[in-house]
């Protein structure tokens, strides 16, 4: 529509959207609502990298927030400061997310590699928000944030609660992975969650979610 480049999406959509210098933008807010994936990258393996079907976030992380609690319990620590512990975890989570969607996700960006890395980390889905398969963190961003937070995190937290915060943090990103992918594509069947999509798509009123509208 109008734009100098025009996008072929028969070919990986990462080496093209630089070429879209200045109208990167204006292609990037209009979304195609479609639940197909469109293709990212031309190489196969890394496209097979970024495709993730929700049910894999349970299934793959709920075990080391298992791991992580049996770890916290056999720790000489009484079960509400346990418990405490637990909730400063997904406390961080939320503000990490936050934090990272506002100022990462969401920061401005120019030119050719600056288009490409944020359509790389988060553009891709302002662009395909229904994408199926691009809903949820790809196990490997997982896996990257997981380790680098865990270093970090150290560097603070005492190693005797770690194991509990870390149950709560990684807990709050399966429950809020689960969440988005229900927020787009669940039909409710319970009236107070259908309330609740309607509310996110019209009101956007979930605070840390402010800028995903889709
Ligand atoms: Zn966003
Ligand atoms: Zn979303």
């Amino acid at each position: 529509m109008g734009f100098k480049y025009v996008v072929d999406t028969n070919r990986g959509l990462v080496q093209q959207v630089g070429k879209l210098g200045s109208d990167y933008d204006k292609w990037l807010h209009q979304p195609i609502n479609s639940k197909a994936s469109p293709k990212l990258y031309d190489n196969k393996f890394i496209e097979l990298l970024t495709l993730t079907p929700w049910w894999l976030v349970p299934v793959l992380w709920l075990p080391f927030v298992a791991w992580n609690f049996v770890v916290m319990l056999r720790r000489d620590v009484d079960p509400i400061t346990t418990m405490f512990v637990i909730l400063l975890g997904l406390f961080l989570w939320t503000l990490f997310e936050y934090l990272n969607h506002r100022f990462v996700f969401h920061m401005k960006m120019r030119g050719y590699w600056g288009n490409t890395l944020h359509y790389v980390l988060h553009g891709f889905h302002h662009k395909h928000p229904m994408d199926k398969y691009r809903l949820v963190y790809p196990p490997v961003g997982v896996a990257f944030i997981y380790v680098s937070l865990s270093s970090f995190g150290r560097l603070f937290i005492p190693d005797l609660i770690f194991p509990g915060v870390r149950t709560g943090f990684l807990l709050g990103y399966v429950l809020y992975d689960v969440f988005h992918y229900y927020i787009h594509h669940g039909k409710p069947s319970i009236p107070i969650m259908k309330k609740l999509q309607v509310r996110w798509f019209s009101y956007r009123i979930l605070l840390y979610l402010l800028d995903d509208v889709y």
